[in-house]
C-alpha cells in the first residue's frame, strides 16, 4: 500500500465555505480586490501576533531586531518599526526602507560582507550601527569617518568558533565570509581603540532555520561564553551584544513548531552572568523568518491543466521566478514540496498532481507528486510559509514574465 503525503498542517489561516481567508478575507474575494494573480499577501494580524508571542516568551531584558532581508516591503518594514527595537540591514537599500521609517536610527544597524564606501559612508552619515566584517572593513570605516568628521558606532560580527547545530543554513564555525574569526578579534579590537571609531559591541550569529530549541539554547549558552571572553580584551564595555537569531518555522512534513519556553527559560538563567560580565550591554536577538514567514502566502492560478503519461499537471501564472524557495532552489539539498493547497477548494475529492510554473525549466516546480483537491483552470494555488525569502529572494527576471504583486492585508 501506498502512503498517503502528509501536509505540513496551517492552523494560521482559518477556512469558510471551502476557502481559504487571508486577513479575514476569502482568497477568491481577495484575488478580485488585487486584480491580479500571481500575487502575495502578508497577514498583519499574524505579523502583530507573532512579534506578541516573542515579548511574552522572553523577558524585556532580551530585545528584538528584525532582519529586513526577510521580506523587505516597505508596508511590512513601517508595520514593524512599531512591533521590535531595531532593524538589521544589509544594504544601503534596505538602509533606506529602515530610515523611511520611525525607527531610531541608533536602533539599527548594518551587516554584510562587501559593503562598498559609499554605502559605508552613508551609514555614517545615517549614524547606524555598522557590524564590521572584516579588518580592512574597519580600517575602511574610519578614513571614511574621519572624511565626514563623525565617529561611528561599530560592532565586531564574530564567525564563532562554534556552529549552530541541526540549522538549516551554517554561517559559522570554520572559515566563512561571514565576520571576523573568533581568535582574530582580540588583535583586531587593539587596532580599533587606535582609530576615531567608537567600539559598541559584539555581533554573533551561528545560523538559521533552526526547529531545535535544544541546539539553539547551546548555541546561546556558547555565544555568552564567547561574548565574556572577548569583552576582556575590549576598549571600553560593550554597549550591545547581538545574539542572532536562528529561530525557524515549520515548511516540511515532520517539521514542528518551536517551542520557546526552554529557550526563554535558558536566557533567564544566563542573564545575572550576562548583566555580570557585560553590564552596559543591550541584548539583542535578530529575526526574520520567525517573524513574517508564517504570515504570508503566495498565490498564484491555474492557467492549464494536462496529463503527461499518467500524471496530472497543473500548470499557474506563477511559478520559481516569484518563489524561487517554494521550487526547492533556495538552499535544499533535497527538493521538498511547500506546504501548498487549492485556496478556493479546500475540501473535495482528493489527487496526486504536479503543480508547475510558466518558466521553460524543470525546475519551475510548485508542487512535486502531491495530494491536492482535484482543480481545474482558474483555480487558485496557495503556498504557505511565504512570508519570508519569497519574492524578494527570486530571480525575477528570468524569462520576462509578469511581476507579482505585494500585499499587507
Ligand atoms: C539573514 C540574517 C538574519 C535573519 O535570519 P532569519 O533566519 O531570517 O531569522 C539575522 N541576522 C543576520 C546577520 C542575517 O544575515
Amino acid at each position: 500500500m501506498k502512503e498517503k503525503p502528509k501536509h505540513v498542517q496551517m492552523d494560521q489561516f482559518s477556512v469558510k465555505n471551502n476557502c481559504v481567508q487571508i486577513g479575514g478575507t476569502p482568497l477568491t474575494q481577495l484575488a478580485q480586490q488585487v486584480g491580479q494573480t500571481p500575487f502575495y499577501a502578508y497577514d498583519r494580524r499574524l505579523i502583530k501576533e507573532r512579534a506578541a508571542s516573542l515579548r511574552n516568551a522572553f523577558s524585556e531584558d532580551i530585545h528584538l531586531h528584525y532582519a529586513i532581508k526577510a521580506n523587505p516591503m516597505p508596508a511590512i518594514v513601517q508595520l514593524m518599526s512599531a512591533l521590535v527595537d531595531g532593524f538589521d540591514v544589509a544594504s544601503a537599500g534596505e538602509m533606506k526602507i529602515a530610515l523611511d521609517t520611525e525607527m531610531p536610527h541608533k536602533h539599527i544597524s548594518f551587516a554584510g560582507p562587501g559593503k562598498t564606501d559609499k554605502e559605508l559612508k552613508q551609514a555614517i552619515a545615517a549614524e547606524i550601527v555598522i557590524n564590521m566584517e572584516s579588518e580592512t572593513e574597519m580600517v575602511r570605516i574610519a578614513t571614511l569617518a574621519e572624511q565626514i568628521c563623525l565617529v561611528p558606532k561599530v560592532a565586531i560580527r564574530v564567525n564563532p568558533d562554534f556552529e549552530l547545530k541541526a540549522s538549516g543554513m551554517k554561517m559559522s564555525g570554520g572559515p566563512k565570509q561571514f565576520g571576523v574569526d573568533a581568535e582574530r578579534v582580540p588583535a583586531m579590537i587593539k587596532k580599533l581603540a587606535e582609530l576615531p571609531i567608537q567600539f559598541y559591541g559584539f555581533h554573533i550569529f551561528s545560523g538559521s532555520q533552526n526547529l531545535s530549541a535544544e541546539s539553539i539554547i547551546d548555541a546561546h549558552n556558547k555565544t555568552f561564553e564567547l561574548a565574556g571572553q572577548l569583552t576582556e580584551y575590549a576598549p571600553t564595555p560593550p554597549k550591545l551584544l547581538n545574539i542572532g537569531g536562528g529561530l525557524g518555522i515549520p515548511y516540511f512534513p515532520g517539521d514542528t513548531r518551536i517551542d520557546l519556553q526552554p529557550i526563554s527559560e535558558n536566557l533567564k538563567q544566563l542573564l545575572p552572568t550576562v548583566k555580570q560580565n557585560l553590564p552596559e550591554a543591550e541584548i539583542v536577538m535578530e529575526l526574520g523568518r520567525f517573524l513574517v514567514g508564517e504570515a504570508g502566502v503566495y498565490v498564484c492560478r491555474v492557467i492549464d491543466k494536462k496529463i503527461s503519461r499518467g500524471e496530472t499537471y497543473l500548470i499557474t501564472d506563477g511559478g520559481l521566478h516569484h518563489h524561487l524557495a517554494a521550487s526547492g532552489n533556495f538552499g535544499q539539498v533535497i527538493r521538498k514540496n511547500y506546504p501548498v493547497v487549492i485556496g478556493n477548494k479546500i475540501n473535495g475529492n482528493k489527487k496526486i498532481v504536479n503543480v508547475v510554473g510558466p518558466l521553460c525549466t524543470p525546475l519551475d516546480i510548485l508542487a512535486n507528486k502531491m495530494e491536492l483537491t482535484e482543480a481545474d483552470v482558474g483555480d487558485l494555488i496557495v503556498v504557505f510559509q511565504s512570508g519570508a525569502y519569497g519574492y524578494t529572494a527570486s530571480p525575477e527576471r528570468f524569462l520576462s514574465h509578469p511581476s507579482a504583486m505585494e500585499i499587507l492585508t
